[in-house]
Protein backbone atom coordinates (compact mmCIF):
# COMPACT_ATOMS: atom_id res chain seq x y z
CA UNK A 1 0.00 0.00 0.00
CA UNK A 2 1.35 3.67 -0.93
CA UNK A 3 2.67 5.81 1.97
CA UNK A 4 0.66 8.48 0.90
CA UNK A 5 -2.00 8.66 -1.60
CA UNK A 6 -3.15 11.33 -3.36
CA UNK A 7 -5.61 13.47 -2.23
CA UNK A 8 -8.96 13.71 -3.44
CA UNK A 9 -10.45 16.77 -5.35
CA UNK A 10 -14.56 16.81 -5.97
CA UNK A 11 -14.74 16.06 -10.06
CA UNK A 12 -14.79 19.45 -12.00
CA UNK A 13 -18.25 20.93 -12.80
CA UNK A 14 -18.83 19.93 -16.48
CA UNK A 15 -22.08 18.83 -17.27
CA UNK A 16 -21.96 15.87 -18.93
CA UNK A 17 -23.21 16.09 -22.40
CA UNK A 18 -20.99 19.23 -23.00
CA UNK A 19 -18.95 19.24 -26.06
CA UNK A 20 -15.52 18.07 -26.07
CA UNK A 21 -12.96 20.05 -26.42
CA UNK A 22 -11.56 21.28 -30.24
CA UNK A 23 -8.52 20.39 -31.01
CA UNK A 24 -7.37 23.62 -31.32
CA UNK A 25 -8.28 25.00 -27.49
CA UNK A 26 -5.06 23.01 -26.68
CA UNK A 27 -2.88 25.96 -24.86
CA UNK A 28 -3.65 25.69 -21.25
CA UNK A 29 -1.10 28.36 -19.00
CA UNK A 30 1.03 27.32 -16.37
CA UNK A 31 1.67 22.87 -15.76
CA UNK A 32 -2.05 23.06 -14.61
CA UNK A 33 -0.56 20.81 -11.36
CA UNK A 34 -2.90 20.55 -8.77
CA UNK A 35 -6.02 22.49 -10.41
CA UNK A 36 -8.48 20.68 -12.88
CA UNK A 37 -10.00 21.67 -15.97
CA UNK A 38 -7.54 20.29 -18.29
CA UNK A 39 -8.87 17.53 -20.36
CA UNK A 40 -8.80 14.91 -23.14
CA UNK A 41 -11.26 13.56 -24.76
CA UNK A 42 -10.57 9.87 -26.30
CA UNK A 43 -11.87 7.96 -29.11
CA UNK A 44 -13.73 4.71 -28.92
CA UNK A 45 -10.48 3.15 -30.18
CA UNK A 46 -8.08 4.83 -27.27
CA UNK A 47 -10.97 4.29 -24.73
CA UNK A 48 -11.03 0.64 -25.19
CA UNK A 49 -7.28 0.51 -25.16
CA UNK A 50 -7.20 2.74 -22.06
CA UNK A 51 -10.12 0.54 -20.00
CA UNK A 52 -7.84 -2.37 -21.23
CA UNK A 53 -5.45 -1.46 -18.82
CA UNK A 54 -2.68 -0.14 -21.31
CA UNK A 55 -1.16 3.14 -20.21
CA UNK A 56 -0.78 5.27 -23.53
CA UNK A 57 -2.84 6.98 -25.74
CA UNK A 58 -1.88 8.25 -29.07
CA UNK A 59 -2.38 11.56 -31.19
CA UNK A 60 -4.43 9.94 -33.25
CA UNK A 61 -6.97 8.60 -30.55
CA UNK A 62 -7.68 11.66 -29.34
CA UNK A 63 -10.96 13.69 -30.00
CA UNK A 64 -9.89 16.82 -27.91
CA UNK A 65 -7.75 17.81 -25.78
CA UNK A 66 -7.01 21.02 -23.52
CA UNK A 67 -4.65 21.91 -21.08
CA UNK A 68 -0.89 21.47 -20.92
CA UNK A 69 -0.85 19.77 -17.22
CA UNK A 70 -2.31 16.55 -16.13
CA UNK A 71 -5.34 16.26 -17.79
CA UNK A 72 -8.66 14.58 -16.83
CA UNK A 73 -8.84 11.40 -19.41
CA UNK A 74 -12.43 10.64 -20.98
CA UNK A 75 -14.09 8.97 -23.23
CA UNK A 76 -16.88 10.21 -25.76
CA UNK A 77 -19.74 9.85 -23.87
CA UNK A 78 -18.17 12.20 -20.69
CA UNK A 79 -16.80 9.05 -18.54
CA UNK A 80 -14.34 10.03 -17.02
CA UNK A 81 -10.94 7.08 -17.52
CA UNK A 82 -8.46 8.98 -14.86
CA UNK A 83 -5.77 11.37 -15.19
CA UNK A 84 -3.14 11.61 -17.23
CA UNK A 85 0.59 13.42 -18.57
CA UNK A 86 0.29 15.05 -21.43
CA UNK A 87 3.77 14.83 -23.89
CA UNK A 88 2.76 18.08 -26.67
CA UNK A 89 5.30 16.81 -28.76
CA UNK A 90 5.39 13.35 -29.16
CA UNK A 91 2.87 10.60 -31.27
CA UNK A 92 2.30 9.30 -27.35
CA UNK A 93 0.39 11.79 -26.50
CA UNK A 94 -0.72 11.16 -23.25
CA UNK A 95 0.23 8.29 -20.54
CA UNK A 96 -1.91 7.17 -18.10
CA UNK A 97 -1.35 8.64 -14.45
CA UNK A 98 -3.93 7.03 -12.42
CA UNK A 99 -7.54 4.66 -12.64
CA UNK A 100 -8.38 6.87 -10.19
CA UNK A 101 -11.28 9.70 -11.22
CA UNK A 102 -10.78 13.15 -9.81
CA UNK A 103 -7.58 12.54 -8.88
CA UNK A 104 -5.16 15.68 -8.43
CA UNK A 105 -1.68 15.24 -9.62
CA UNK A 106 0.66 17.35 -7.11
CA UNK A 107 4.02 17.03 -5.50
CA UNK A 108 2.42 14.59 -2.86
CA UNK A 109 1.17 12.52 -4.94
CA UNK A 110 4.37 12.12 -6.72
CA UNK A 111 6.25 11.81 -3.09
CA UNK A 112 3.27 9.06 -2.21
CA UNK A 113 4.48 7.23 -5.84
CA UNK A 114 7.97 7.33 -5.41
CA UNK A 115 7.58 6.24 -1.57
CA UNK A 116 5.40 2.95 -2.69
CA UNK A 117 7.69 2.22 -4.91
CA UNK A 118 10.51 2.16 -2.88
CA UNK A 119 8.65 -0.37 -0.23
CA UNK A 120 8.17 -2.92 -2.88
CA UNK A 121 11.67 -2.98 -3.33
CA UNK A 122 12.28 -3.24 0.34
CA UNK A 123 10.27 -6.33 0.25
CA UNK A 124 11.60 -8.18 -3.24
CA UNK A 125 15.18 -7.05 -2.81
CA UNK A 126 17.23 -8.87 -0.73
CA UNK A 127 21.07 -9.43 -0.05
CA UNK A 128 21.82 -6.26 -2.13
CA UNK A 129 22.23 -2.77 -2.39
CA UNK A 130 21.45 -2.15 -5.80
CA UNK A 131 18.41 -2.36 -7.45
CA UNK A 132 16.03 -0.51 -9.72
CA UNK A 133 14.01 1.61 -7.81
CA UNK A 134 11.68 3.26 -9.92
CA UNK A 135 10.43 1.02 -12.68
CA UNK A 136 8.17 4.26 -15.14
CA UNK A 137 4.89 2.76 -15.86
CA UNK A 138 4.90 -0.38 -13.47
CA UNK A 139 5.30 2.30 -10.70
CA UNK A 140 2.62 4.19 -12.33
CA UNK A 141 5.44 7.30 -12.78
CA UNK A 142 5.60 7.18 -16.63
CA UNK A 143 8.67 8.33 -17.69
CA UNK A 144 10.37 8.20 -14.15
CA UNK A 145 13.29 5.90 -13.79
CA UNK A 146 15.66 5.44 -10.74
CA UNK A 147 18.23 3.01 -9.81
CA UNK A 148 19.82 2.68 -7.08
CA UNK A 149 23.99 1.35 -6.68
CA UNK A 150 24.81 1.77 -3.15
CA UNK A 151 23.54 5.23 -1.58
CA UNK A 152 23.98 6.70 -5.14
CA UNK A 153 20.46 6.77 -7.11
CA UNK A 154 20.75 7.40 -11.38
CA UNK A 155 17.71 9.02 -12.24
CA UNK A 156 16.22 9.54 -16.27
CA UNK A 157 13.00 11.54 -16.65
CA UNK A 158 12.12 9.85 -20.03
CA UNK A 159 8.94 12.37 -20.92
CA UNK A 160 8.45 15.47 -20.93
CA UNK A 161 5.72 15.70 -17.97
CA UNK A 162 8.26 13.79 -16.17
CA UNK A 163 11.44 15.92 -16.43
CA UNK A 164 9.08 19.25 -15.02
CA UNK A 165 8.98 17.13 -12.10
CA UNK A 166 12.62 15.99 -11.52
CA UNK A 167 13.44 18.24 -9.27
CA UNK A 168 10.62 17.30 -7.07
CA UNK A 169 11.22 13.92 -7.30
CA UNK A 170 15.46 13.99 -6.80
CA UNK A 171 13.63 15.84 -3.46
CA UNK A 172 11.11 13.13 -2.76
CA UNK A 173 14.07 10.60 -3.15
CA UNK A 174 16.60 12.62 -1.25
CA UNK A 175 13.98 12.96 1.67
CA UNK A 176 13.39 9.08 1.30
CA UNK A 177 16.82 7.82 1.08
CA UNK A 178 19.26 10.36 1.99
CA UNK A 179 22.07 9.31 -1.44
CA UNK A 180 25.09 10.68 -1.24
CA UNK A 181 25.13 11.14 -5.17
CA UNK A 182 22.57 11.68 -7.39
CA UNK A 183 23.09 11.22 -11.34
CA UNK A 184 20.94 12.35 -14.04
CA UNK A 185 21.24 10.37 -17.40
CA UNK A 186 19.02 11.44 -19.56
CA UNK A 187 20.54 10.60 -22.70
CA UNK A 188 17.90 8.16 -24.02
CA UNK A 189 16.84 8.81 -27.74
CA UNK A 190 13.10 9.11 -26.81
CA UNK A 191 13.80 12.08 -25.05
CA UNK A 192 14.14 13.99 -28.85
CA UNK A 193 10.57 13.06 -29.61
CA UNK A 194 9.33 14.55 -26.67
CA UNK A 195 11.28 17.31 -26.89
CA UNK A 196 13.82 17.71 -24.25
CA UNK A 197 17.43 17.79 -25.04
CA UNK A 198 20.09 15.03 -24.17
CA UNK A 199 21.88 15.36 -20.98
CA UNK A 200 24.03 13.79 -18.05
CA UNK A 201 26.00 14.76 -14.95
CA UNK A 202 25.92 14.53 -11.49
CA UNK A 203 23.10 16.11 -9.84
CA UNK A 204 24.43 15.94 -6.17
CA UNK A 205 27.56 14.57 -4.36
CA UNK A 206 31.15 14.36 -5.81
CA UNK A 207 31.93 11.23 -8.04
CA UNK A 208 30.18 9.07 -10.16
CA UNK A 209 32.36 6.46 -9.42
CA UNK A 210 30.46 4.29 -6.62
CA UNK A 211 30.74 0.64 -5.32
CA UNK A 212 27.68 -1.57 -4.32
CA UNK A 213 26.68 -5.23 -2.93
CA UNK A 214 25.01 -7.32 -5.03
CA UNK A 215 23.97 -11.29 -3.97
CA UNK A 216 27.03 -10.20 -1.25
CA UNK A 217 29.31 -9.74 -4.35
CA UNK A 218 30.69 -6.12 -4.65
CA UNK A 219 30.65 -4.54 -7.83
CA UNK A 220 32.50 -0.98 -8.90
CA UNK A 221 30.09 1.17 -11.01
CA UNK A 222 30.70 4.06 -13.02
CA UNK A 223 26.89 5.73 -12.89
CA UNK A 224 28.37 8.22 -15.71
CA UNK A 225 29.76 5.88 -18.34
CA UNK A 226 28.55 2.79 -17.46
CA UNK A 227 26.37 1.07 -20.14
CA UNK A 228 22.46 1.91 -19.58
CA UNK A 229 22.44 3.19 -16.13
CA UNK A 230 25.82 1.27 -15.00
CA UNK A 231 24.93 -1.77 -15.00
CA UNK A 232 22.43 -4.82 -15.23
CA UNK A 233 20.56 -5.32 -12.60
CA UNK A 234 17.94 -6.94 -14.31
CA UNK A 235 20.08 -10.00 -13.90
CA UNK A 236 20.46 -10.22 -11.05
CA UNK A 237 17.92 -12.93 -9.62
CA UNK A 238 19.87 -14.88 -12.92
CA UNK A 239 23.18 -14.44 -11.24
CA UNK A 240 21.92 -16.26 -8.31
CA UNK A 241 20.44 -18.97 -9.95
CA UNK A 242 23.13 -19.71 -12.41
CA UNK A 243 25.12 -20.05 -8.89
CA UNK A 244 23.34 -22.20 -7.37
CA UNK A 245 22.61 -24.49 -10.36
CA UNK A 246 26.61 -24.63 -10.75
CA UNK A 247 27.36 -25.12 -7.10
CA UNK A 248 24.01 -28.04 -7.14
CA UNK A 249 25.77 -29.50 -10.28
CA UNK A 250 28.99 -29.45 -9.07
CA UNK A 251 30.38 -27.44 -12.00
CA UNK A 252 34.45 -27.63 -12.35
CA UNK A 253 34.69 -25.46 -15.67
CA UNK A 254 32.62 -22.81 -17.03
CA UNK A 255 32.12 -20.11 -19.58
CA UNK A 256 30.15 -16.99 -19.33
CA UNK A 257 29.95 -15.04 -23.12
CA UNK A 258 28.94 -11.78 -23.01
CA UNK A 259 30.21 -11.20 -19.57
CA UNK A 260 29.95 -7.39 -19.48
CA UNK A 261 31.55 -6.55 -16.06
CA UNK A 262 31.47 -10.21 -14.53
CA UNK A 263 28.13 -10.63 -13.30
CA UNK A 264 27.30 -14.25 -14.27
CA UNK A 265 31.42 -15.25 -13.79
CA UNK A 266 31.96 -14.17 -10.13
CA UNK A 267 28.77 -15.68 -9.27
CA UNK A 268 30.34 -19.06 -10.68
CA UNK A 269 33.07 -18.89 -9.47
CA UNK A 270 31.84 -18.58 -6.30
CA UNK A 271 30.40 -21.81 -6.76
CA UNK A 272 33.76 -23.27 -7.07
CA UNK A 273 33.73 -23.39 -11.14
CA UNK A 274 37.22 -22.60 -12.70
CA UNK A 275 35.39 -19.57 -14.78
CA UNK A 276 36.12 -18.12 -18.23
CA UNK A 277 34.31 -14.65 -18.77
CA UNK A 278 34.29 -13.54 -22.55
CA UNK A 279 33.39 -10.55 -23.55
CA UNK A 280 34.08 -7.84 -26.62
CA UNK A 281 34.72 -4.46 -24.85
CA UNK A 282 37.75 -4.13 -23.19
CA UNK A 283 36.42 -1.62 -21.11
CA UNK A 284 33.96 -3.77 -19.72
CA UNK A 285 36.83 -6.55 -19.12
CA UNK A 286 39.13 -4.24 -17.41
CA UNK A 287 36.07 -3.09 -14.86
CA UNK A 288 35.26 -7.12 -14.51
CA UNK A 289 38.86 -7.63 -13.74
CA UNK A 290 38.61 -5.11 -11.09
CA UNK A 291 35.59 -6.05 -9.47
CA UNK A 292 36.82 -9.86 -9.36
CA UNK A 293 39.57 -8.58 -7.64
CA UNK A 294 37.64 -7.09 -5.38
CA UNK A 295 36.14 -10.29 -4.24
CA UNK A 296 39.20 -12.19 -4.24
CA UNK A 297 38.94 -13.92 -7.52
CA UNK A 298 42.04 -13.51 -9.47
CA UNK A 299 41.53 -16.97 -10.70
CA UNK A 300 38.73 -15.59 -13.11
CA UNK A 301 39.80 -16.06 -17.26
CA UNK A 302 39.00 -12.86 -18.63
CA UNK A 303 39.38 -13.47 -22.47
CA UNK A 304 38.51 -10.06 -25.13
CA UNK A 305 36.93 -11.71 -28.06
CA UNK A 306 34.33 -11.78 -30.16
CA UNK A 307 31.77 -14.23 -28.96
CA UNK A 308 30.87 -15.58 -32.31
CA UNK A 309 34.78 -16.45 -33.44
CA UNK A 310 35.68 -17.74 -29.89
CA UNK A 311 32.71 -20.08 -29.53
CA UNK A 312 33.45 -21.41 -33.21
CA UNK A 313 36.95 -21.75 -32.98
CA UNK A 314 36.43 -23.79 -28.53
CA UNK A 315 33.52 -26.38 -30.80
CA UNK A 316 36.42 -26.73 -33.91
CA UNK A 317 39.19 -27.25 -30.76
CA UNK A 318 36.83 -29.52 -28.83
CA UNK A 319 36.66 -27.86 -25.36
CA UNK A 320 34.23 -28.60 -22.60
CA UNK A 321 32.49 -27.35 -20.37
CA UNK A 322 29.73 -28.29 -17.42
CA UNK A 323 27.74 -24.74 -17.72
CA UNK A 324 27.72 -22.28 -20.76
CA UNK A 325 25.94 -19.06 -20.05
CA UNK A 326 24.65 -16.69 -22.94
CA UNK A 327 23.96 -13.51 -22.32
CA UNK A 328 23.92 -11.31 -25.74
CA UNK A 329 22.49 -7.80 -26.55
CA UNK A 330 19.38 -7.78 -27.55
CA UNK A 331 19.60 -8.69 -31.52
CA UNK A 332 16.41 -7.68 -32.70
CA UNK A 333 16.10 -4.11 -31.62
CA UNK A 334 13.14 -3.99 -33.84
CA UNK A 335 10.26 -6.22 -35.19
CA UNK A 336 11.56 -6.46 -38.48
CA UNK A 337 15.03 -7.68 -37.07
CA UNK A 338 13.39 -10.85 -35.29
CA UNK A 339 14.36 -13.17 -38.17
CA UNK A 340 17.89 -11.97 -38.27
CA UNK A 341 17.96 -12.17 -34.81
CA UNK A 342 16.85 -15.53 -34.37
CA UNK A 343 19.78 -16.71 -36.52
CA UNK A 344 21.89 -14.96 -34.51
CA UNK A 345 20.29 -16.36 -31.03
CA UNK A 346 20.67 -20.01 -32.85
CA UNK A 347 24.41 -19.73 -33.95
CA UNK A 348 25.42 -19.02 -30.82
CA UNK A 349 23.03 -21.19 -28.50
CA UNK A 350 24.27 -24.41 -30.77
CA UNK A 351 27.47 -24.21 -30.57
CA UNK A 352 27.31 -23.70 -26.81
CA UNK A 353 25.38 -26.56 -26.80
CA UNK A 354 28.05 -28.37 -28.29
CA UNK A 355 30.47 -26.91 -25.78
CA UNK A 356 28.60 -28.85 -22.88
CA UNK A 357 29.66 -31.96 -21.50
CA UNK A 358 26.87 -34.20 -20.87
CA UNK A 359 24.86 -33.65 -18.51
CA UNK A 360 25.85 -29.80 -18.95
CA UNK A 361 24.10 -26.95 -18.17
CA UNK A 362 23.11 -23.80 -20.62
CA UNK A 363 22.16 -20.73 -19.06
CA UNK A 364 20.32 -18.86 -22.40
CA UNK A 365 19.52 -15.54 -21.86
CA UNK A 366 17.53 -13.17 -24.21
CA UNK A 367 16.59 -9.01 -23.89
CA UNK A 368 14.76 -9.05 -27.09
CA UNK A 369 11.20 -8.14 -26.13
CA UNK A 370 10.56 -8.36 -30.16
CA UNK A 371 11.50 -12.51 -29.79
CA UNK A 372 8.69 -13.72 -27.83
CA UNK A 373 9.48 -16.16 -24.76
CA UNK A 374 7.65 -19.45 -27.61
CA UNK A 375 9.93 -18.04 -30.06
CA UNK A 376 12.85 -18.24 -28.52
CA UNK A 377 12.21 -21.69 -26.94
CA UNK A 378 11.74 -22.78 -30.58
CA UNK A 379 14.81 -21.55 -31.33
CA UNK A 380 16.69 -23.54 -28.45
CA UNK A 381 15.25 -26.76 -29.69
CA UNK A 382 16.11 -26.17 -33.22
CA UNK A 383 19.85 -25.94 -32.60
CA UNK A 384 19.39 -28.44 -30.08
CA UNK A 385 18.33 -30.80 -32.97
CA UNK A 386 21.13 -29.52 -35.46
CA UNK A 387 23.56 -29.69 -32.84
CA UNK A 388 22.61 -33.46 -31.98
CA UNK A 389 21.95 -32.72 -28.27
CA UNK A 390 18.86 -33.66 -26.49
CA UNK A 391 17.94 -30.55 -23.86
CA UNK A 392 15.79 -31.05 -20.79
CA UNK A 393 14.26 -27.61 -20.26
CA UNK A 394 14.84 -27.06 -15.97
CA UNK A 395 13.48 -23.18 -15.23
CA UNK A 396 12.54 -20.66 -17.16
CA UNK A 397 13.24 -17.19 -15.92
CA UNK A 398 12.28 -13.33 -16.19
CA UNK A 399 13.86 -10.22 -14.83
CA UNK A 400 14.34 -9.62 -11.26
CA UNK A 401 11.07 -8.81 -9.14
CA UNK A 402 12.28 -5.12 -8.98
CA UNK A 403 11.55 -4.78 -12.65
CA UNK A 404 8.08 -5.29 -12.35
CA UNK A 405 5.81 -5.33 -15.84
CA UNK A 406 2.67 -4.13 -15.87
CA UNK A 407 0.67 -6.52 -17.04
CA UNK A 408 -1.74 -4.28 -19.21
CA UNK A 409 1.78 -3.18 -21.32
CA UNK A 410 4.01 -6.21 -21.34
CA UNK A 411 6.93 -4.12 -23.09
CA UNK A 412 6.95 -2.45 -19.74
N1 LIG B 1 25.96 -10.83 -18.99
C1 LIG B 1 26.02 -9.46 -18.59
C2 LIG B 1 25.32 -8.51 -19.54
C3 LIG B 1 25.78 -8.62 -20.95
S1 LIG B 1 25.41 -7.24 -21.91
C4 LIG B 1 25.44 -9.32 -17.20
O1 LIG B 1 24.84 -10.27 -16.70
O2 LIG B 1 25.59 -8.25 -16.61
C5 LIG B 1 26.05 -7.65 -23.44
C6 LIG B 1 27.55 -7.62 -23.52
O3 LIG B 1 27.88 -8.20 -24.77
C7 LIG B 1 28.21 -6.26 -23.52
O4 LIG B 1 29.16 -6.22 -22.49
C8 LIG B 1 28.91 -6.14 -24.88
O5 LIG B 1 30.19 -5.55 -24.80
C9 LIG B 1 29.07 -7.58 -25.26
N2 LIG B 1 29.12 -7.88 -26.70
C10 LIG B 1 28.36 -7.37 -27.69
N3 LIG B 1 28.65 -7.96 -28.87
C11 LIG B 1 29.61 -8.88 -28.60
C12 LIG B 1 30.30 -9.83 -29.40
N4 LIG B 1 30.05 -9.96 -30.70
N5 LIG B 1 31.21 -10.64 -28.81
C13 LIG B 1 31.45 -10.53 -27.46
N6 LIG B 1 30.82 -9.65 -26.68
C14 LIG B 1 29.91 -8.84 -27.23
Amino acid sequence: MPKRQGSLASKPARPRDAAPPSKTAAKAEGSGEGSAPARAVLGDRGAERVRGGHPWVYEGDILGLAGAGPVRVEDRRGRELGVADVSPRSKIRLRMLTRETGAVIDDAWLRGRIARAIEYRKKVVSGSDACRLIASEADGLPGLIVDRYGDALVLQTLTAAMDGRQAAAVAALEAELKPSVVVERNEAKVRLAEGLELRSGLLRGKTSQVECSINGLKFGVDLLEGQKTGGFLDQRENWAAAERYAKAFGARRALDVFTYQGGFAMHMARAGAKVQAVDSSRAALEAADANGARNGMPEIDWVEANAFDLLRDYDERGELFDLVVLDPPAFAKSRIAVEAAIGGYKEINLRAMKLLRPGGMLVSCSCSHHVSEARFLEMLQAAAVDARRELRLLERRGQAADHPVLMGMPES
